[in-house]
């Protein structure tokens, strides 16, 4: 109540995974200011170029959907209509399209963005009440990898790791991440501690010489999609040269014999023309990582936005069980969240392939738990579409109607060309938006307006495990409503037309409510929360899960007993063998195209984009490319060119980049069709997935690159 009355509200940053603590200053009106929190023990007041601005997105009103939105038929306008009709319409095209066709007609694609409580409603709508398992996220793009890599080896989507750690590390191994861009509070961190530790060395592995590879001990520029087998050189000579920790090994762990034989044949040497790395370097780095007291590895992108991310994510993790580096403060396998509130809605099971506090709709145990906690006979036991599925399924009129909440698919999904044609195919499109004016919204047959940043109540859960519980600072503007109230309305109208008790159901009459029926359905899981309230977050501050009913403090760091949660109590170890990536150059698409952030824009540049001081590290589109591939093909900064592939071409200006290897040119992830030629950076990238995540490989793709 004291910083009700000082007017400043607890809150966290709307961006990336950090999860940094936000006072918002406002006058009662509207969002004046934005500060760090100083208590909030992921960032302890400090705040980016981008959560600093979140105040100057908030005061960009022009673009906001205030009131819901229908058009009678394509190509017609949307016009106004009451919230009663517009969900009224949503439930009976949804209550028709699923009598007629079956749930899996209808599929939901949600966001990392969303808080965990809208996440909650979401899924149980789909799973629980139409019966589909037809719901997955933008987070299938993110994290999913790591989602699969850390439930292969170490048996829980756990990150085992806190933000302390990096202070008491001794080697840092980052892979795959522009930590210094992506994740720049997390890169203070580092900053701090190689003041503090003059003796700590980092190893960074990116095809990029990024910022954060310039500033490391190491920078090992790996060829695209060449991590697996790094990963098995290193462990290679951890085993040469006696670096393995038997005796964890043998105590904690299973499966290590499989593995031993898998990597005698990849020796550095062997490894080193395919990796574009000597040796020597892969050498060091072994011994860095194995000998260091304490090795924290910290990973992202690079390795999740694979075609073999699961992969990645556990040969990496096979070095930290080998070599004992992980339960110990300053050791661990570490992935940074790409954005806000990934890891909230894998705790809600908010995916395709998952179900609530982390339980495995594959698992017919599980389902049936799940059922009895939600009073409904049985949740589907068919694997849903994911992310990329959800567009296939929709342009082959496999699932006719589609919802789609906080996020703009129309820009951010990869191959771009199939995924207009989806939305341009489907029956009956709702978007549920902040923004009236996204990509996606002009798809829209239904537009919903929702709350934004800063006008909702809600929880989200950082890197770290960490959940934050989100205060309003200022009243919803015009017709607006919070994403759960929008879902558990819908959800109940639905339940009308199809005679299912939607009352009972979907009984929320706040969103406490929500986070309440969540936490229960956590009790004697991985991630159990029961001791956690909206009570205790706002008393005692941000806590780790888990955090049990009857504990003092979450937990810090995971697996310091070297128990952990598979059948037999051991970690075990994954086999995996180098395979190329999804598309390999030849002679017609002869360079590696690679994405990233920026330092200053996030995602889609929906909201960043308004904020003019954000455009001043870089102001418009670019292909980087090395100097040498520009004077092979007469090129000067500046020159247009054209970068093509099957999916289809770019016209953007070229610039040398001493950040590029020979033979790989790069774009930032965020410029869209409003920036530059076609549906921007997303026409080009591949939609080729991992197995097992079915995460998308958008940090790979074959181009050719001539002058315009
Ligand atoms: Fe926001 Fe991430 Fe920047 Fe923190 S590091 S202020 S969470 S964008």
């Amino acid at each position: 109540t004291s910083l009700h009355s000082s007017k400043l509200i607890q809150s966290a940053c709307a961006y990336c995974g950090v999860g940094c603590g936000v006072l918002i200053e406002t006058d009662g009106a509207s969002i004046t200011g934005v500060r760090g929190d100083p208590d909030h023990p992921a960032n302890f007041g400090r705040l980016c170029t981008k959560g600093s601005t979140l105040h100057l997105v908030a005061a960009q009103t022009d673009a906001r959907a205030l009131y819901p939105e229908l058009r009678s038929e394509r190509g017609a306008a949307r016009e106004r209509v009451s919230w009663d009709s517009a969900l009224d319409h949503a439930a009976s095209r949804f209550a028709e399209i699923i009598h007629t066709h079956g749930p899996d007609a209808v599929g939901f694609y949600i966001s990392g963005q969303l808080l965990t409580e809208d996440y909650y409603v979401f899924n149980k709508l789909a799973k629980g009440l139409i019966g589909t398992n037809n719901v997955d996220t933008n987070s299938r793009l993110c994290m999913s990898s790591a989602v699969t890599g850390y439930k292969t080896t170490l048996g829980a989507d756990a990150p085992p790791a806190c933000y302390d750690d990096i202070a008491a590390t001794d080697c840092l191994f980052i892979a795959g991440s522009n930590t210094a861009y992506a994740h720049p509070i997390v890169y203070r961190r580092i900053e701090d501690a190689r003041k503090a530790n003059p003796g700590l060395k980092v190893i960074v592995v990116d095809p990029r010489r990024t910022d954060t590879a310039r500033e490391a001990d190491l920078h090992l520029p790996i060829l695209p999609g060449t991590d697996v087998a790094l990963f098995n050189a290193m462990l290679h000579v951890m085993l040469w040269e006696n670096m393995a920790d038997t005796d964890y090994i043998a105590a904690h762990t299973s499966g290590f014999d499989a593995l031993r034989a898998t990597v005698r044949e990849y020796s550095p040497e062997a490894v080193a023309g395919l990796c574009g790395v000597p040796a020597a370097d892969i050498i060091t780095a072994a011994r860095w990582f194995g000998k260091s007291p304490a090795t924290l590895s910290l990973y992202c992108q690079g390795l999740n936005q694979s075609s073999h991310g699961t992969d990645k994510n556990a040969a990496l993790i096979n070095l930290h069980l080998a070599t004992g580096q992980i339960g110990r403060p300053g050791a661990g396998p570490f992935s940074l969240t790409g954005q806000p509130n990934a890891m909230g809605g894998r705790e809600v099971g908010g995916m395709a392939n998952l179900l609530s506090a982390h339980r495995d709709l594959a698992n017919p145990a599980h389902r049936a738990e799940v059922a009895a906690l939600w009073g409904v006979d049985s949740v589907p036991a068919t694997p849903g579409k994911t992310a990329v599925e959800i567009f296939e399924a929709v342009a082959r009129g496999e699932i006719k109607a589609l919802w789609i909440a906080c996020t703009n698919p129309a820009q951010s999904l990869p191959n771009q060309t199939l995924v207009r044609a989806a939305l341009a195919a489907a029956e009956f499109v709702v978007v549920q938006e902040v923004n009236a004016f996204t990509e996606t919204a002009e798809y829209a047959d239904l537009l919903l307006p929702a709350t934004a940043w800063g006008e909702k109540e809600g929880t989200v859960t950082n890197s770290e495990r960490r959940i934050t519980h989100l205060q309003a600072a200022i009243a919803a503007p015009g017709e607006t409503r919070p994403d759960w109230e929008i879902a558990a309305d819908f959800a109940q109208r639905l339940g009308v037309l199809q005679g299912k008790p939607a009352d009972r159901l979907f009984p929320y009459t706040n969103v406490e409510a929500v986070f309440n029926e969540h936490r229960e359905s956590t009790r004697g899981r991985d991630l159990d929360i029961t001791g956690l309230s909206y009570a205790l977050l706002d008393q005692q501050g941000p806590q780790q899960w888990p955090f049990p009913e009857g504990a003092a403090t979450g937990k810090a760091r995971l697996y310091a007993d070297g128990v952990y949660p598979t059948a037999d109590g051991r970690a075990k170890f994954a086999n995996p063998r180098y395979l190329p990536t999804a598309e390999v150059i030849n002679t017609r698409y002869p360079l590696h195209f690679n994405t990233g952030r920026l330092r200053d824009q996030w995602h889609g540049m929906s909201r960043t984009g308004m904020v003019a001081r954000l455009f001043s590290h870089v102001e418009t589109p670019a292909l980087s490319m090395h100097a040498d591939d520009m004077a092979r093909r007469s090129l000067k900064d500046g020159d247009l060119v054209r970068v093509k592939n099957p999916r289809g071409e770019l016209l953007v200006p070229v610039e040398a980049s001493e950040e590029m290897r020979v033979g790989q040119v790069f774009m930032p992830m965020h410029w869209g069709g409003r920036y530059m030629s076609g549906f921007g950076v997303n026409t080009i990238t591949a939609d080729q997935c991992d197995p097992v995540s079915r995460q998308p490989e958008l940090k790979h793709a074959v181009v050719q690159v001539e002058k315009a």
